[in-house]
């Protein structure tokens, strides 16, 4: 049954609705909306004018409706008087194809009717800075090999607790906090669910994540490389494959003890997916300029980048791009902390299931330190080294961009080859440095 949000508005103590929706380029929009008003927004949606967004509208388009998914309401745990529901863009009674809640959408009603449910848990690591971005905000944490650090982590209670605390009582399950690789980088988990509740939990824990620093007075960033010379963002996706939805799902379909590494046929074919797509992907994973100095980046201070440079799969190893920690799920480790939440997904189920739908081999792994041997695998595809060749990839992979589909590949690439024109149309000190004197 649907939840009636007025009805939650009084059970709760809730004041104001944020009717929220996510860009192109992963903006969270959202609206005001008082309890009192609440009814007609669950039935009409809350009006936006979508050129104001990045969703490659013009300003006249007509009205463009974010109806709230009432199963995604939370109370904002850091101000109970409001809550977040994320909505879907609709536009003259169809949902606005290129927004990302509705891609997501669309590609897991696909794998539905293929019988597949897909469920993740995303690991998104970020830094915590000064107020004004300019340095990471502990002066103390300055370890070379930073990770798992305790006394820098307890330097930071009062930010991770918090953020913990809140995640207990929206019961997502956190499990596990620490410091990660990087001087100022932490990491947060908590449990793994349906694709869609992944996605919509993704952006919610960004915003908080974000809220509760400013609130202690710092900066949360998930930008996928924010210090040189340090290890990045990443956004780790484990995936494994379901018989059903929710609590209704009873079979890891991923699972096969009697397969290599506990992997099933389909299991494979879905990696196969991934493995066959992946250049074209990290358009989407790694959106943004930036995203390419993590991945291809050189060895960071710590000792490793931890991000992958090429495709390539292996068991229990980090310095592949997929990882099999265990039997019925692996791990994408390309995505960074810019990947939109539901493109990030979107994306992923989208490759998959082409890959099982064409019974696509991932191709041998491998098992050796891909950092130090990397070059031994003479035929692994590279992954692109910056955001246009990504682009340029995700335009040539036709298969990935129609399931993806034409309005939202077309946005999309308009959109992000308008950034990387911006970019390149930028001068930096590096090229005068470098060709004042030529
Ligand atoms: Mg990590």
């Amino acid at each position: 049954m649907t939840q009636d949000l007025a009805a939650f508005a009084a059970e709760h103590g809730v004041k104001y609705f944020m009717i929220s929706f996510t860009d192109l380029f992963g903006g969270q929009r959202a609206k005001m909306v008082p309890a009192q008003a609440i009814a007609d927004m669950q039935a009409d949606g809350a009006g936006f004018a979508g050129f104001a967004t990045w969703l490659d509208l013009t300003p006249a388009h007509p009205d463009m409706l974010a109806v709230p998914d009432p199963a995604s309401a939370v109370q904002l745990p850091w101000q109970p008087d409001v809550a977040w529901v994320a909505a879907n863009p609709v536009m003259e009674g169809k949902d606005v194809g290129q927004a990302p809640r509705n891609v997501l959408r669309r590609v897991i009603d696909a794998a539905a009717q293929d019988g597949l449910h897909v469920k993740t848990g995303v690991e998104a690591e970020y830094f915590l800075l000064l107020r004004d971005g300019s340095a990471i905000s502990d002066p103390f944490d300055t370890a070379e090999k930073p990770c798992y650090d305790q006394q820098a982590v307890m330097r930071r209670y009062d930010v991770v607790r918090e953020i913990c605390d809140y995640m207990l009582d929206l019961g997502w399950g956190p499990y596990q906090t620490d410091h990660e690789d990087a001087n100022g980088q932490f990491e947060m988990n908590w449990d793994y669910a349906d694709a869609l509740a992944t996605a919509d939990r993704h952006s919610f824990f960004k915003f908080m994540v974000k809220s509760v620093a400013e609130k202690h007075g710092l900066r949360a960033t998930f930008m996928p490389k924010p210090i040189e010379g340090l290890t990045g963002n990443g956004c780790h996706v484990h995936v494994s494959v379901w018989d059903g939805p929710g609590d209704s799902a009873t079979t890891n379909i991923f699972a096969d003890d009697g397969m290599d590494l506990g992997l099933s046929h389909k299991g494979r074919h879905f990696l196969g997916g991934i493995m066959k797509h992946a250049t074209a992907m990290a358009a989407i994973t790694n959106p943004t300029v930036n995203s390419y100095k993590r991945i291809n980046a050189p060895r960071t201070q710590s000792g490793a980048t931890w991000a992958p440079n090429t495709v390539t799969w292996t068991s229990n190893n980090r310095t592949h791009m997929v990882r099999v920690p265990g039997p019925g799920r692996f791990e994408l480790r390309l995505a960074d902390g810019a990947a939109n939440p539901y493109l990030l997904q979107a994306a992923l189920i989208a490759a998959g299931l082409d890959g099982i739908r064409t019974r696509a081999d991932p191709g041998e792994r491998h098992e050796i330190d891909m950092y130090a041997e990397g070059h031994k695998v003479a035929d692994a595809p590279r992954l692109p080294l910056n955001l246009l060749d990504a682009l340029r990839e995700y335009e040539a992979d036709s298969d990935l961009s129609s399931m993806l589909g034409a309005e939202f590949s077309s946005a999309f690439l308009k959109l992000k080859r308008d950034e990387w024109q911006a970019f390149v149309s930028h001068f930096s000190t590096w090229e005068k440095e470098n060709a004042l004197d030529i």
